[in-house]
């Protein structure tokens, strides 16, 4: 394989207006991890210092800080030089890029081992995400470059790794916000967990793909012209085209059945305004042009997903009858998709934005950070200083299978089966909070792994009320207790 040398302007080139100073650290890291790794090769036998360049280059691409992009480029220097230590980064680049390095470092230490190494796995990286986000940032990026790399890597290994990425930081990177990373990870991951099925969407996608395109030029262009004729100034038109593995759970779905020509979504058109009003006005305009499927008008913007997705989502009998999916949002929400970051966090489980006190400063917080990853570089304070109080008022607890349950502080164990399923709320007779029997009224801790007993016909009892925090749970117990002739 040729040998790439990497070119620092390269990276400098995808920052957005970066002070004289940021210029000076990100190029000072960049010369210190060519040193720390100088004579390393990868396995794909090209110089070490292309992955921790990669790495920066994606962390660039999210917006993110000077400091973090440096820890970035910094990221395996303890790992790979026994000579540099916590103490001499902290030294050259301060306590802040130190710590971050150190965190990506300790991470990178927990290695897939079933279940529950999966969980601890998880465990950590909520702390650290807890402490200071970009540490698992960093571990996104470098995740990615590894992916992206994997056929270099021993074909047990390459398992291995892509079952870790699939089961733990896909999710994660969902979880956050960062649809594209998430894509991006879970489309690898697949290639190499499921090679025959990936060949076999792949083969489907390729004649469909050309086909749809050129159906679409034709309806963008139509679309163009009524955005025009509406009197819609600045709205930009283009298209997406769907993830691989997503498209793949779109085609086992029953109704699909493997039949590409059901997908609507294949490549969807995107609109893209400044305000929510407008949205909705050319939402109202594209149904009054095109006859809309049934049942296909999601409106996220209302009820947005719980990862705080928002987007008007449309699917319509489009010019000729060509079935075609248009999605419609602001810029904002446009970026909070591609790259947001924890702005889920704001909404309540019944997906509707918070309000209130308490509340408001955590949308404050949500909203800092919107700003923050637009790359604003008058928020440098805000980003030195992510050490997320939000954080202090939920409990991220687990199921047994590793998946999260996200809980405000105090919630108990019936909160936790309520948010797991209403049935298995209702039905809940007992727990074991991290293996040990305890009471159902038991208040839970961040990182405790909880499993519900459940019994068939059993029935909430008034007690619950009293120890339950989530609104959530509350309803579902008034509903059980109302049908038993309670209330
Ligand atoms: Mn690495």
């Amino acid at each position: 394989m040729e040998n790439v040398k990497p070119d620092i302007k390269e990276l400098l080139g995808i920052l957005k207006d970066p002070s004289p100073d940021d210029v000076k650290l990100i190029a000072r890291a960049f010369e210190f991890a060519k040193y720390a790794h100088e004579g390393q090769k990868r396995f794909s036998g090209e110089d070490y210092i292309i992955h921790p360049f990669e790495t920066a280059k994606t962390l660039a691409h999210l917006n993110l800080d000077a400091k973090t992009i440096s820890a970035g480029l910094l990221h395996d220097v303890c790992e790979d030089n026994e000579s540099i230590d916590k103490r001499t980064l902290k030294k050259k680049f301060g306590e802040e890029i130190a710590f971050m390095v150190d965190g990506v470092t300790k991470l990178g230490k927990l290695r897939y081992k079933g279940i529950e190494r999966e969980i601890e796995n998880l465990r950590k990286m909520f702390l650290a995400m807890a402490k200071d986000i970009r540490v698992v940032l960093i571990r996104l990026a470098d995740r990615l470059h590894n992916m992206r790399t994997l056929k270099y890597v021993r074909e047990d290994k390459q398992i291995r790794i892509a079952h870790e990425t699939m089961q733990i930081y896909a999710p994660l990177a969902n979880r956050l916000g960062i649809g594209e990373i998430k894509g991006q990870l879970e489309d690898l991951s697949f290639m190499y967990l499921q090679p025959g099925e990936y060949k076999k969407v792949m083969q489907l996608m390729k004649g469909k793909y050309e086909q749809k395109e050129k159906e679409l030029e034709k309806v963008q262009r139509e679309i163009n012209e009524m955005l025009a004729q509406g009197g819609v100034k600045d709205a930009r038109v283009d298209s997406r085209v769907k993830f691989i593995y997503s498209l793949y759970k779109k085609l086992k779905k029953p109704e699909i059945d493997m039949d590409i020509n059901k997908v609507y979504d294949l490549i969807a058109i995107r609109i893209r305004v400044d305000t929510i009003e407008e949205c909705y006005k050319i939402l109202g305009m594209i149904h009054k042009k095109w006859r809309p499927l049934p049942g296909k008008i999601k409106d996220y913007i209302a009820l947005p997903k719980p990862n705080g997705y928002q987007s008007l989502h449309t699917t319509v009998f489009a010019t000729n009858g060509k079935i075609t999916e248009i999605q419609i949002r602001t810029q904002k929400m446009h970026e909070e998709a591609e790259h947001g970051i924890a702005a889920h966090w704001a909404y309540t489980e019944s997906g509707k934005p918070k309000t209130g006190g308490k509340l408001n400063s955590r949308l404050a917080w949500v909203n800092q950070l919107i700003e923050w990853q637009k790359g604003a570089s008058q928020s440098k304070d805000f980003i030195e200083d992510l050490t997320i109080d939000f954080f202090k008022d939920r409990v991220f607890c687990f199921t047994p299978k590793g998946d999260v349950i996200d809980l405000p502080e105090g919630a108990s164990t019936v909160d936790f089966a309520y948010a797991v399923h209403s049935q298995i709320g209702d039905s809940a007779t007992g727990a074991t909070v991290n293996g040990k029997f305890v009471s159902l009224n038991t208040e839970l801790k961040n990182g405790d792994i909880v499993e519900i007993q459940t019994q068939k016909n059993k029935k909430p009892s008034m007690e619950w009320l009293k120890h339950t925090k989530t609104s959530f749970a509350k309803k579902c117990i008034r509903s059980s207790l109302k049908k038993e002739g309670f209330f």
